[in-house]
């Protein structure tokens, strides 16, 4: 499979996007009173959240380092304090979901099983309270975000497409300060390829006349291939890694992979 690196600003083979079926016309944005309304003539931009219109996972890792320096000095090796966390957070999303509550409680269980018990009881509340400041860290933006949105918001419906916790998802989202540019927001407890055959009926659109744009190869692009839709793969460094996975043959005629989120323009 190819490296996401290789697939970087990849062109389509036919070179082309499909063409909505009704004429375009000019969307009113935010400063026409904060919320789009009426039916869009273009095509329906399902667009991912954290790790493409934001910065999250880096706050999630920086969690996870002091966790596991807190553990070192109980004699803890870090490395194996980092991969009991990811094989117990393997097993508690299919479960419990994304948000920063199942990430807490993952913490404090493996701090359980890797430290003793007075150990554990000194780490969590440490641990507790650094998860607690994960929902309220200040939103980053990723640049050239939001002049992107608006530009596409005029020729386009957007509608931002995220998985998690809704709570936690709608505040980011909220503080962002992005939500006049959607049509509407999503959050599902999973992006498998039911959830997306869901969100085209839930909308009123075709596959063939939406595309999927995001930087997990899990959740954004693999099961939004295989539900018909286009997908533009824009890779984020800090991807977690539980987000990673094989991408599609670089030949596939609806997979675009860009480097930059602000290129969609270029596209759409
Ligand atoms: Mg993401």
């Amino acid at each position: 499979m190819p490296a996401a690196r290789d697939l970087a600003a990849r062109r389509p083979l036919n070179g082309k996007l499909p063409q909505p079926s009704g004429p375009r016309s000019p969307r009113p944005g935010p400063e026409a009173g904060g919320r789009l309304h009426g039916r869009a003539s273009g095509l329906t931009l399902f667009i991912d959240a954290d790790d493409t219109l934001w910065e999250n996972n880096i706050h999630f890792e920086a969690v996870i380092r002091d966790y596991c320096s807190l553990l070192e000095a109980s004699g803890v090796d870090g490395a194996t304090a980092r991969a009991t966390l990811l094989g117990i957070e393997r097993v508690r999303t299919k479960t419990h979901g994304y948000g920063v509550a199942n990430f807490n409680q993952s913490l404090r269980e493996a701090c359980r099983r890797l430290a003793g018990d007075d150990a554990a009881a000194a780490i969590i509340p440490h641990i507790d309270a650094r998860c607690d400041a994960l929902r309220r860290h200040d939103m980053e933006v990723i640049d050239g975000v939001e002049p992107t949105l608006e530009a596409l918001a005029r020729r386009h419906r957007l509608v931002l497409f995220t998985k998690g916790d809704e709570a936690d998802q709608r505040d980011k989202v909220a503080r962002s300060g992005l939500a006049g540019w959607f049509h509407a927001v999503d959050v599902v407890k999973e992006k498998h390829p039911e959830a997306y055959r869901e969100a085209l009926i839930r909308h009123g659109v075709t596959g063939r006349a939406s595309w999927m744009i995001g930087n997990s190869p899990r959740s954004d692009v693999t099961p939004a291939l295989a539900a018909g839709l286009g997908v533009v793969f824009v890779p984020h460094p800090a991807t977690w890694v539980l987000e990673l996975d094989a991408l599609p043959d670089a030949t596939h005629p609806r997979l675009l992979v860009l480097e930059r989120f602000a290129q969609l323009t270029d596209w759409f």
